[in-house]
């Protein structure tokens, strides 16, 4: 059974060599007499994120626990029931939801499971556009933002697994929607292929705040945060009276020792702006109804979705340190086993 393991806490920017891959003896059989318990085939592995924040030990509190080291990471993905002691599950059935970073995995905690009920798309997705960062973008943009058509969106960190989407649930609903990505190749599939209005490169502006203006001379009412730091600083200073600011998550912060100071907070007061955060997991309850409304679209080709995918679990710890980097184009994801 190949896994990944965390070999110690890290500090700073996370690189390959603070993981292993490495082969363990588990059994591969579910221990006699023990109830609840499913037996799983990993097929995708998700690089997502917050993943990060549980490769180091903090003394702030955080809603998940660190990973531990010498264990295997664990994370969402998409998996084969090989053999089950829980009544809700059997072999051959197809799971997305939280699992190990390795081959075969042992879940005792099923409930944080989610039977795929839908197959006729690709299985891939489950850990995207029909997954957690689905529902990210879902719940972020529809339930927190409560957009209303003609308004003016910007999205951060656009390109990437969330980002694409809220941009074209932006345009479903008859917004304006600007987004920023880190390459000109990611710039490009903004406007190409997920039909954003318009896109920007933010490492190739000096001054956010004046690229901010040029594309919303009229100001913003809805920030999709993905980034924080310069950028939110910079977003502030560009909100609509009664802005709404979704806090989705701040990625130039996480490998900092020191997370960056914000300063225009005070916005936040005479704009009255409403900014909120939230956990995908919080509105899980609307899986089907988001179901109901995006496999429609994703068969009649009106969402686009781009996934990067990288082969072979050897693969893994590149993968989840190439999102610090932008390395990945599109939502990052590990193939175990294809077949
Ligand atoms: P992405 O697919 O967007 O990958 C991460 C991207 O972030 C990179 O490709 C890179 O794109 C960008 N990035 C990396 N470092 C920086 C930096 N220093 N400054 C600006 N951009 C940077 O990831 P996801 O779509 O999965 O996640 C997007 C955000 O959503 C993250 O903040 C994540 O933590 C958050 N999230 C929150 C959830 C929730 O429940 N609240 C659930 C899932 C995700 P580029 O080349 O454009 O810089």
């Amino acid at each position: 059974n190949k896994q990944v393991t965390l070999k110690h806490y890290v500090s700073g920017f996370p690189k390959e060599s603070d993981m292993s891959v490495v082969t363990s003896s588990i059994s591969l059989k579910i221990p006699q007499g023990s109830k609840d318990t499913v037996l799983l085939k990993n097929i995708y592995l998700s690089c997502d994120p917050y993943m990060r924040g549980r490769m180091s030990k903090s003394d702030i509190p955080s809603f998940v626990a660190p990973f531990q080291p010498g264990s295997p990471l664990n994370g969402y993905g998409v998996a084969k029931v090989v053999n089950s002691t829980h009544p809700n599950y059997e072999k051959g059935d197809l799971v997305w939801g939280f699992t190990g970073w390795e081959e075969y995995s042992l879940v005792t905690s099923p409930e944080l499971l989610i039977k795929i009920q839908h197959t006729d798309v690709p299985l891939s997705y489950y850990t995207g556009i029909l997954g957690m960062p689905g529902m990210t973008a879902y719940a972020g943009f529809y339930e927190v933002c409560s957009p209303k058509k003609g308004e003016h969106v910007y999205v951060s960190a656009a390109s990437g697994a969330v980002g694409q989407l809220v941009g074209q649930f932006a345009k479903l609903v008859g917004c304006y929607v600007v987004g920023s990505a880190g390459s000109k190749e990611k710039v490009d599939l903004l406007t190409s292929k997920f039909g954003f209005d318009g896109a920007f490169n933010y490492k190739e502006e000096p001054d956010l705040d004046a690229a901010l203006k040029r594309y919303f001379p009229e100001g913003i009412d809805i920030y999709y945060e993905n980034v924080g730091g310069k950028m939110l600083d910079a977003v502030l200073l560009n909100m609509r009276l009664r802005g709404r600011i979704a806090v989705c998550g701040m990625i130039s912060q996480y490998n900092l020792e020191k997370p960056e100071g914000v300063h225009n907070l005070m916005q936040v007061v005479g704009k009255r702006i409403r900014m909120e955060g939230f956990l995908a997991g919080d509105y899980y309850h609307l899986y089907s109804k988001y179901l109901d409304m995006i496999l429609p679209f994703i068969k009649e080709g009106k969402m686009k979705y781009l996934e990067d995918v990288a082969e072979g679990i050897e693969s893994a710890p590149a993968a989840l340190v190439g999102l610090f980097s932008g390395k990945n184009v599109g939502k990052q994801l590990v193939v175990v086993d294809g077949k």
